[in-house]
């Protein structure tokens, strides 16, 4: 039976209209949205659900491109002193000493906080594989991008079995919905073996609209090991496995081409380290780059080349990687960090960042990421600003909010509704 609701709000940022609608409303049947407009456009509709959100901001709801849920509880965990490589050695020690009910925890905690803040779309990268059954339960829409990690293992073609073997047992078990889908992700051009590269790639070719992601130029570290062949993470592999190809004189996204994986690469998180050829192979390839403006402070990389992104008309979208190396999953932050570092970006592109832009990458920018009719209803709403500056800014405003969201729905479902004063 069709479902239908009307939500009023004081305003409505739809990212599809120049300007935000003042007394606006939202007709959703069941999970899309029927129709947005202005409060004295609504014509009553029988059998019909009211909702009256009040002094209320409705907008779009935010979609984290990139994250590990599985790590929410390492926040403060792991100490960063200056060695990227070093990091992650201790990530994985922590990682294999954490029991499958504490990423169960970790990852509830995650999701608990991503809804919170707004998240209605997550992109999950899953150690543990834990999360996929309970995104799949969760409100939240997300994609789940099962990691692929070969380089500590004695034997690659023994890996991709039982990754494969384990994967149907997973799927089998819980099948994707329409909320929760599920993608692979080889975890950086460095962990991964040429040899597993390539029977992803194969596989890919023979499952066609799996999405991928992989992080890919985030540290110095990874630029001088492609480069020259040598620092600590050469260092690091010749230790776990001699007969490790160690690439020289390459970049990250090159070697990457070099093994046929740019063209199959949906999202490429982080790319703070990368010269003009990588920019036209990412542009080439419709790589959309995912920026993790906390995570990225935490390590002090390389500024962000977001201009020159811009210019290729790369797609940029926010992410907030995990708490082991940031303090919160809210995009709020993340949107907040960015503004700061590239003032000259307006605010209304800064929320793009976290609505349209991860919409186009992920190939559904024709149903989330705007208020629109046909869209998927995956909204959120914050209190509507007292002053009247803020008023004529409302990008402002919603990029500068730091608190937990007081509505939520996602796919036509409302999440949360905390009390907001009423007209
Ligand atoms: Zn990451």
């Amino acid at each position: 039976m069709n479902q239908r609701l009307v939500l009023f709000a004081k305003y409505i940022v739809t990212m599809d209209r120049p300007q935000p609608i003042e007394d606006g409303f939202v007709l959703i049947q069941d999970s899309r949205v029927l129709q947005v407009g202005k409060r004295e456009d609504f014509y009553f509709v029988p059998s019909l659900r009211m909702l009256d959100l009040g002094e209320t901001v409705l907008l779009p709801g935010l979609i984290n491109a990139h994250c590990h849920l599985d790590f929410t509880a390492f926040k403060g965990k792991v100490k960063y002193q200056g060695g990227f490589r070093e990091w992650l050695r201790q990530m994985g020690m922590i990682g294999r000493a954490t029991t499958s009910v504490e990423f169960k925890k970790s990852i509830e905690k995650g999701i608990k906080e991503s809804l919170a803040y707004g998240t209605t779309t997550i992109c999950d990268v899953a150690s543990s594989w834990e999360s996929y059954a309970l995104l799949l339960k969760s409100a939240l829409r997300s994609v789940v991008f099962f990691e692929l990690i070969d380089m500590a293992q004695p034997s690659t073609a023994q890996y991709w079995k039982n990754f494969q073997t384990r994967l149907k047992s997973v799927l089998r078990l819980n099948p994707p919905t329409d909320t929760c889908g599920w993608g692979l992700s080889p975890h950086t051009p460095f962990t991964v073996s040429k040899e597993l590269l390539q029977l992803a790639k194969h596989y890919l070719s023979d499952h066609r609209n799996i999405s991928t992601t992989i992080h890919v130029a985030e540290s110095r570290e990874e630029s001088r090991y492609f480069k020259k062949g040598s620092g600590p993470m050469a260092d690091r592999i010749k230790v776990l496995n001699p007969i490790w190809t160690i690439p020289h004189g390459t970049t990250p996204v090159q070697y990457l081409s070099q093994n046929g994986w740019m063209p199959k690469l949906d999202l490429g998180v982080h790319l703070n380290e990368v010269n003009q050829r990588d920019l036209k192979s990412l542009a080439k390839n419709r790589t959309a780059v995912v920026h993790c403006p906390g995570s990225h402070a935490y390590f002090g990389h390389k500024k962000f080349p977001y201009a020159q992104m811009k210019k290729q008309r790369i797609p940029v979208c926010l992410g907030t990687d995990s708490l082991a190396s940031n303090q919160s999953l809210s995009l709020f932050r993340e949107m907040r960090l960015f503004k700061k570092n590239y003032p000259a970006v307006s605010f209304e592109e800064v929320l793009s960042l976290a609505t349209v832009k991860p919409a186009q990458a992920l190939g559904r920018g024709d149903e989330l990421g705007k208020v629109k009719p046909g869209y998927l209803a995956d909204l959120i709403g914050i209190p509507a600003p007292k002053s009247q500056r803020l008023k004529r800014n409302l990008y402002d405003y919603v990029v500068n909010y730091k608190k937990p969201v007081c509505f939520s729905m996602i796919n036509g479902k409302p999440q949360l509704q905390l009390a907001v004063s009423k007209r």
